[in-house]
């Protein structure tokens, strides 16, 4: 115990200069490896709890969207696994450690490859941004972070929900626990860049997030609950417009163009 608290007096002074792509300081005490060790744990879990779909023009689809996207996430892992479970929300997940999870509900709100990019894009910039660190590492500051670590080392049940749901799966486990609107809007903003370095049009993400709300009680908590209103975040995805066209554009110029069909 006393150990514990040691490295949290201490890994707050050396994480105060920790900042988020978008320049905003953050909590941060996990190594990269620790994070992905978690994330791998929480996709094992999903995966033995959620069936996958075997359709192979539909996972190839949503693959060929991700792998479009996943080579541009600096700093990310070389490989990224990706899996479309077999269940009807409209939802959608990035982990640490390259893990990706997209329920085939999603297909129904994202109708087209820029729609899809623009969810992965959003889920990969919770990653890039390290949002589940920042979060592991803010309830490891209180008094539930000995019990965290002990769900970190391998425990089971509630304890082990809350980590996953701290690392963004809190709609599949459960636990409502959805990432702050600060943690939001930088998703969208930096997803926004991805989506559109990796060639896929910027512009259809305002479509998206439409569609999303017009799903009424099919919108999952991830996207809908912490959010600003929709104009907001519309305003928020229009600011960056021009810069997002740009970055599209020098991808076409170098060619990439994907074009993905189910
Ligand atoms: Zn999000």
């Amino acid at each position: 115990m006393h150990r514990s608290l040691l490295f949290a007096a201490v890994a707050t002074v050396a994480v105060a200069c920790a900042t988020s792509p978008l320049g905003r300081q953050q909590l941060r005490f996990f190594p990269g490896d620790q994070m992905a060790e978690m994330g791998a744990a929480a996709f094992a879990q999903t995966r033995k709890e959620t069936p996958a779909v075997s359709d192979p023009a539909l996972t190839g689809y949503v693959k060929c969207v991700a792998d479009a996207i996943t080579p541009l996430v600096e700093g990310g892992p070389e490989t990224w696994e990706v899996v479309v479970f077999d269940d009807p929300q409209a939802n959608a997940f990035a982990l640490p450690g390259g893990k990706i999870g997209v329920y085939r509900g999603l297909l129904d709100v994202a109708k087209t490859q820029h729609q899809l990019a623009t969810v992965i894009g959003h889920e990969i910039a919770h990653v890039q941004a390290e949002h589940g660190n920042e979060r592991v590492s803010t309830a490891y500051a209180t008094e539930a972070g000995l019990q965290l670590v002990q769900a970190l080392a391998g425990g089971q049940g509630a304890q082990n929900d809350n980590v996953m749901a701290l690392l963004g799966l809190g709609a599949q486990v459960g636990v409502l626990l959805p990432f702050s609107r600060t943690q939001e809007t930088e998703a969208d903003l930096i997803g926004l860049d991805l989506m559109a370095r990796a060639g896929f049009d910027p512009r259809e993400s305002v479509q998206l997030w439409q569609n999303m709300g017009a799903g009424g009680n099919g919108a999952p908590p991830e996207f809908l609950s912490t959010h600003p209103s929709h104009g907001t975040r519309t305003d928020d995805l229009n600011r960056r417009m021009d810069q997002a066209l740009a970055l599209y554009q020098e991808a076409q110029q170098q060619g990439r163009t994907p074009d993905c069909r189910r």
